[in-house]
């Protein structure tokens, strides 16, 4: 009978699926780690079968060296409990990761010709730099005594980088740094990868394999994630810059080299090694850097043109080259602020639909800063940085709101959502061993209503009666809402105030609210989805964790997000991290989202991406 038992438990279905590579770039290392970041939610072991071999689909670098180009294809192959869920799912994200992945367009290069000689090569990024040109130097620096234990550096590394990637999600580099992650995560660097010798080992044999390969600018990667896990060993790479502006000749750089130029007077990069969709190549773009890769020798000069807009560099340029070369470079400036410029026009659809992109912010700069990046308003005031260091008394509060209220007429106001991962040094906020499911938002302003009674006696007193909305944080049930909004009475009619022309609304962040979206819609005036703890609520996964994470693009995540918006009829609006991911915009618009509030430096883009849609 136990013999029987067993036998059941240990039966697994196997699910299969044929996989085609559709994109021009073969599958590469940051759809590779997308992928395998994606297969971890599931139980089910799920490998990947390719070229007579057959990989684990967690492990990146196993992956990268099946070396599947467009057209080669594989099977998904799940074994155990829900494959088939596994497999389902899988498959349909794998092709849109496919679709997702368009190949970099080779840049056209402009007819321009110079009189002295010019070195001809192809454009990373566009633009034109005059500045000295310096060759690349970099030493190592051992100073093992502030070493950490091997172990402890390699963990550190990669919590570093999913840092990184989590705090720059909405940008081009975001994918890079999973990618190393995803590198650093892979079986080779846990098991018996005990100390640096055979890490640096390990890193080089894999170098090895990428050699010569179509794969070949992955190599940067290794050499990346190694100075990352050395530096945190005592053993620091120097680089060291000019601080004045340079044009800056190198083999190839690591994308964190990138991060390091960005912060000195780089003017302009020469790549000598490297192709347009190498993580350095997307890294400068994306920067805005003008560079090009040369396969020629580059001497280092002390005026040279480099000219990425037509593919030339000059080294020893004259005095009539310098000139053409100066007023290409304000030609081009002004060509991109036309780009720019359209920021403060609306963001219409094609179909003639009014967008309302509005901007996250947390004070005056930030919210003067928006302004400029041509925000309709402010969909998220999230006043608790205001209170961060000290706490602000009433004056001071009253004369910040009334501040950004003169910046823009459309405001959203959120009152102070401390606890979770926000703390206020000077708030009684108890010492939780689970803070996000604790006393946090509006939980804690009910609890000890001290703050959130001045806070509001604030707001209003800044708003002057011009329209405002003041949103409640953490919501999680019509009697909470209903006794902020008694409270918020009471603070106006003990001082006073009229405030007949505040809206009162939620964030819609903690999931139960769904099940009774029909009782709320009779009580608050708007809601505004925050993503950033809707979702961390329905997946259980905290929205800090250094290695669970929840994709952008989860049918679940959607369907969620498509059964608010046809459960309610007050206005709404989505100001968590998602409604400013392009990848998901013209979802959120079919849905029939019309109000997205997101970090000021995306708006720009986001206005230009819907006038697209
Ligand atoms: C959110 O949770 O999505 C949100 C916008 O609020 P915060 O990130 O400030 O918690
Ligand atoms: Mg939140």
């Amino acid at each position: 009978m136990n013999f029987i038992k067993r036998l059941l438990k240990t039966k697994k279905t196997t699910v299969e699926t044929t996989l085609t590579i559709t994109s021009s770039n073969g599958f590469h290392l940051r759809p590779i780690a997308q992928f395998s970041n994606e297969v971890k939610q599931f139980e089910s072991t799920i490998t990947i079968v390719a070229k007579d071999q057959e990989v684990s689909s967690t492990q990146v670098n196993q992956i990268l060296s099946l070396g599947l180009e467009k057209g080669d294809s594989f099977i998904l192959r799940a074994i155990g409990d829900n494959s088939s869920d596994a497999i389902e799912y899988l498959e349909s994200y794998f092709q849109q990761l496919m679709i997702d992945d368009k190949e970099i367009e080779e840049i056209k290069q402009e007819e321009e010709s110079y009189e002295s000689i010019s070195i001809k090569g192809q454009t990373i990024g566009k633009g034109v730099a005059i500045a000295p040109i310096i060759e690349y130097e970099t030493y190592e620096r051992d100073d093992n005594r502030n070493g950490l234990a091997f172990r402890e550096a390699l963990k550190i590394a990669k919590k570093e980088l999913y840092e990184l990637y989590i705090k720059n999600k909405t940008t081009d580099e975001a994918q890079i740094f999973l990618a190393q992650q995803e590198l650093l995560s892979s079986d080779i660097f846990r098991y018996g990868c005990t100390n640096i010798k055979i890490f640096r080992n390990i890193i080089k044999d894999e170098i090895t394999k990428l050699e010569n390969t179509r794969f070949e600018s992955r190599i940067s990667d290794y050499k990346d994630i190694e100075q990352r896990v050395l530096s945190h060993l005592g053993i620091d790479t120097i680089i060291e810059l000019p601080n004045t502006p340079y044009i800056l000749v190198a083999e190839d750089l690591l994308p964190s080299e990138i991060m390091r130029l960005m912060d000195s007077q780089v003017a302009g990069v020469i790549l000598k090694k490297g192709t347009p969709t190498s993580h350095a190549s997307i890294l400068l773009r994306s920067f805005g850097v003008p560079s090009m890769i040369i396969d020629d020798i580059i001497t280092p000069s002390s005026e040279a043109i480099l000219d990425a807009n037509s593919g030339n560099i000059v080294v020893s340029p004259t005095s009539n080259d310098l000139e053409k070369a100066y007023n290409r470079q304000i030609a081009f400036k002004a060509f991109q602020e036309i780009g720019y410029q359209k920021r403060f026009e609306p963001a219409i659809t094609k179909d003639g639909k009014k967008i309302n992109i509005l901007a996250n912010t947390t004070d005056v700069i930030s919210a003067q800063e928006a302004k400029e990046k041509g925000a309709d308003g402010i969909g998220l005031l999230r006043t608790e940085f205001l209170f961060q260091e000290n706490r602000p008394t009433l004056e001071e509060q009253v004369l910040t709101y009334a501040e950004i209220m003169t910046i823009f007429d459309d405001i959203t106001i959120r009152t102070l959502d401390v606890g979770g991962d926000k703390a206020l040094p000077y708030a009684p906020i108890p010492k939780e061993p689970n803070p996000f499911l604790g006393i946090r938002g509006i939980r804690f302003s009910l609890q000890e209503q001290t703050l959130f009674r001045e806070q509001l006696l604030g707001i209003f007193l800044a708003h002057n009666q011009k329209p405002l909305k003041v949103m409640f944080p953490m919501v999680s049930s019509v009697q909470e809402f209903n006794q902020a909004k008694t409270i918020a009475k009471e603070v106006a009619q003990e001082n006073n105030v009229d405030i007949s022309n505040i809206k009162f609304g939620i964030m819609l962040e903690v999931p139960c609210v769904i099940f009774a979206l029909k009782e709320f819609d009779k009580i608050v005036d708007f809601y505004s989805i925050g993503t950033n703890d809707l979702t961390q609520y329905l997946f259980a996964t905290e929205r800090t964790h250094p290695s669970l994470h929840v994709s952008v693009n989860s049918p679940m995540l959607m369907s969620a997000l498509k059964m608010i918006k046809n459960n309610i009829t007050k206005p709404i609006s989505i100001c968590g991290e998602l409604a400013g991911m392009e990848e998901v915009t013209s979802k959120l618009l079919d849905m029939g989202y019309d109000t997205l509030s997101v970090s000021a430096k995306l708006i720009p883009s986001l206005k230009e991406r819907i006038r697209d849609s």
